[in-house]
C-alpha cells in the first residue's frame, strides 16, 4: 500500500513508518516538528520507498497521487505542564491537530477511499470511575478541564471519524492507546518513563508524585505498534483499545526501574503539580483486540526496559 502517515517524526509515527516499510508497503511521512523530532526518521533518508513532508496538518493537506491508507498520529501528547512539548502549552495546537487535522485525513481518505486509523487515547475515559476500561465504556472527561484540550480533541476525532464512516462509508478504525514506552520517547516530554529512566541512569533519586499510588499499565512500543498494525489490516470500525493490561503503581514502576538499572538513589515524593487532573487508575481491557485482533502484549516491564536503557543511554551520552 502507499500510506500517509502524520506525526511520522513521532515516537510511534516513527515507530509506524519503521514496521510498515518492513512490510513492504511506501510511506508519505508527515510532522510540522513541534514535538517530533527528525532525528526519529533520520535513518530513513535515502529510503526510495519513504518521502517526507514538512507540514502542518491542521491546515489544509496536499498528497500527491492516491494512497491507500491513513494513519492519523500527529498531537502532542505529554499531559506533564512542566513540559514545553506537553500539551497544556501546545493547546490550541493540541485541539486543531485532533479536530482539523483528523477532518483533513478523512477528507483525503473519502478522496481516495483509503483506510483511516485514527490514533486515539485511554485519555478519552478521562479520570474512570469505571475499571478497567472497556471500549464500551464512555469515559468521565470534563470538557473545561485541564486536560480537556487533549482529550476533548480525541473525542472529537473519534466522532468525527464514525460520522465519515457512517455517513460517507468511509473504512475507519480507532485504536485507543493506553501508556506506552521505548526508544524515541522525547527525553524532554516530562512523562513517567522518560523522567524517570532518565534520573536512574544519572544516579538521582526518582521523583514519584503524590503518594504513587495511582496506577498505570505501561506497554512497551513494539507490542502498541503490533496491535496498531493488526488493526490497520483488519475490518474493524469500532474503537479498539491496545495497551498492556499488567497495571502497577506508579511507586512500583519506580522501584522497578531503579532495580532494573541498579540505581541505589532511591525515591523522592514531590508534590503532584497534576494532582487534579492525575486520572487515579488506568488499566486497559484488552478482550476485545484478543477477540477480534488475536493480540496481546508479550513484552514483560523488565524485558521492555532493558531494550528501552541503551536510547537512553546513548542520548545522556552515557553509551
Ligand atoms: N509521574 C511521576 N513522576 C514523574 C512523572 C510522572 O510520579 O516524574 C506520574 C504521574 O503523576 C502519573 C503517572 O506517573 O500519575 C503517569 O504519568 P505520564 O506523564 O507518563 O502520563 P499519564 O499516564 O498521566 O497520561
Amino acid at each position: 500500500m502507499r500510506i500517509l502517515i502524520t506525526g511520522a517524526a513521532g515516537f510511534l509515527g516513527s515507530h509506524l513508518c519503521d514496521r510498515l516499510l518492513a512490510d513492504g508497503h511506501e510511506i508519505i511521512g508527515m510532522d510540522n516538528f513541534i514535538t517530533g523530532n527528525p532525528d526519529n526518521i533520520a535513518h530513513l533518508a535515502g529510503n526510495e520507498k519513504f518521502q517526507f513532508f514538512k507540514r502542518d496538518v491542521s491546515n489544509y493537506i496536499f498528497v500527491p497521487g492516491k494512497v491507500e491508507a491513513i494513519l492519523h498520529f500527529a498531537s502532542p501528547a505529554s499531559p506533564n505542564p512542566l513540559s514545553k512539548s506537553g500539551y497544556f502549552n501546545l493547546p490550541i495546537q493540541t485541539m486543531k491537530a485532533g479536530a482539523l487535522g483528523t477532518h483533513n485525513c478523512l477528507g483525503v481518505a473519502r478522496r481516495d477511499g483509503s483506510r483511516f486509523l485514527i490514533a486515539s487515547t485511554s485519555e478519552i475515559y478521562g479520570d474512570p470511575e469505571v475499571h478497567p476500561q472497556a471500549e464500551t465504556y464512555p469515559g468521565n472527561v470534563d470538557p473545561v478541564g485541564e486536560r480537556a484540550v487533549y482529550d476533548e480533541a480525541k473525542r472529537f476525532a473519534e466522532s468525527m471519524t464514525m460520522a465519515y464512516h457512517r455517513f460517507h462509508g468511509v473504512n475507519t478504525s480507532i485504536v485507543r492507546i493506553f501508556n506506552t514506552y521505548g526508544p524515541r520517547m522525547d527525553m524532554e516530554d516530562g512523562r513517567a518513563l522518560p523522567n524517570l529512566l532518565k534520573q536512574a541512569l544519572l544516579g538521582q533519586p526518582l521523583t514519584v508524585y503524590g503518594t504513587g499510588s495511582q496506577t498505570r499499565s505501561f506497554c512497551f512500543v513494539d507490542d502498541l505498534i503490533e496491535g496498531i498494525v493488526k488493526l490497520l489490516y483488519s475490518n474493524e470500525h469500532m474503537p479498539v483499545n491496545i495497551g498492556n493490561p499488567v497495571e502497577m503503581t506508579v511507586l512500583e514502576f519506580a522501584e522497578t526501574i531503579n532495580r532494573i538499572t541498579g540505581n541505589t538513589a532511591g525515591i523522592t515524593f514531590m508534590e503532584n503539580a497534576r494532582s487534579a487532573r492525575d486520572p487515579q487508575r488506568r488499566r486497559p481491557d484488552i478482550t476485545r483486540a484478543k477477540n477480534i485482533l488475536n493480540w496481546e502484549p508479550k513484552v514483560s516491564l523488565e524485558e521492555g526496559l532493558r531494550r528501552t536503557i541503551p536510547f537512553f543511554k546513548q542520548k545522556l551520552g552515557l553509551a
